[in-house]
């Protein structure tokens, strides 16, 4: 055994694994953010190896899923930011839609900035909640504390894209980890200003309901 308490010999990757009521995809380790609270860098992660020895093809994906309809939600999360694979993540929704699943995707809102485009359409009548991380009141705190490869022009990037998803994706929830320095009440009004769901996460060295609702 290793460290982590998983067998060598059986690291077959984790393409899907269920938390509560729903089953969670990670379909990437890449991510435009390098956040000081990112499950990565802790070791006990949450209960499973999410690294991934090469990225699923959407087909793997799939079968992994098997029938959607079971679970309360299927949802893009991950090791990483799901819509580094947009194309994959559109391939899979429109298939999970097809059988009756329930789908949401967990981002750190940079795709328009990834794409250079506003992807949103894309994922419109594909998604059903789109949760979105703000981890901040300010877009200097965001940078401090979630390390984006875009520097400072992130923060905004996530607010519009927030903006993009309201009125086209049924429910859209802004997230933030509780983290010293984060104006959590700031970050509240923010998402009451957008029109969006707020959710606040617990950290202490694991998040003990990992995107439990
Ligand atoms: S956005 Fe998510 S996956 Fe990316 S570094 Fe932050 S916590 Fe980790």
């Amino acid at each position: 055994m290793n460290n982590f308490g998983w067998k060598r010999e059986v690291l077959k990757q984790v393409v899907a694994y269920p938390l509560g009521q729903n089953l969670y995809l990670n379909i990437t380790n890449r991510c435009t953010n390098n956040c000081l609270f990112c499950i990565r860098h802790t070791t006990a992660g949450i209960g499973y190896n999410l690294w991934l020895k090469q990225e699923p093809s959407p087909e793997e994906v799939l079968k992994a899923v098997q029938d959607p309809t079971i679970y309360r939600e299927v949802v893009f999360c991950g090791y990483g930011e799901p819509l580094m694979r947009l194309e994959a993540v559109i391939k899979i929704a429109e298939q999970l839609k097809k059988k009756g699943g329930q789908v949401r995707i967990n981002t750190n809102g940079q795709a328009n900035l990834i794409y250079q485009k506003n992807v949103v359409p894309e994922l419109k009548n594909l998604v059903d909640a789109i949760s979105i991380s703000l981890n901040a009141h300010s877009a200097e705190r965001y940078l401090e504390i979630c390390r984006p490869i875009y520097g400072e022009k992130a923060y905004q990037a996530v607010l519009d894209f927030t903006r993009s998803c309201v009125g086209q994706i049924p429910r859209v929830i802004l997230s933030v980890v509780e983290w010293p320095g984060v104006d959590v009440e700031k970050c509240r009004e923010i998402a009451f200003k957008l029109g969006t769901e707020f959710r606040l996460r617990k950290f202490s060295g694991m998040f003990k309901q990992y995107d439990q609702e």
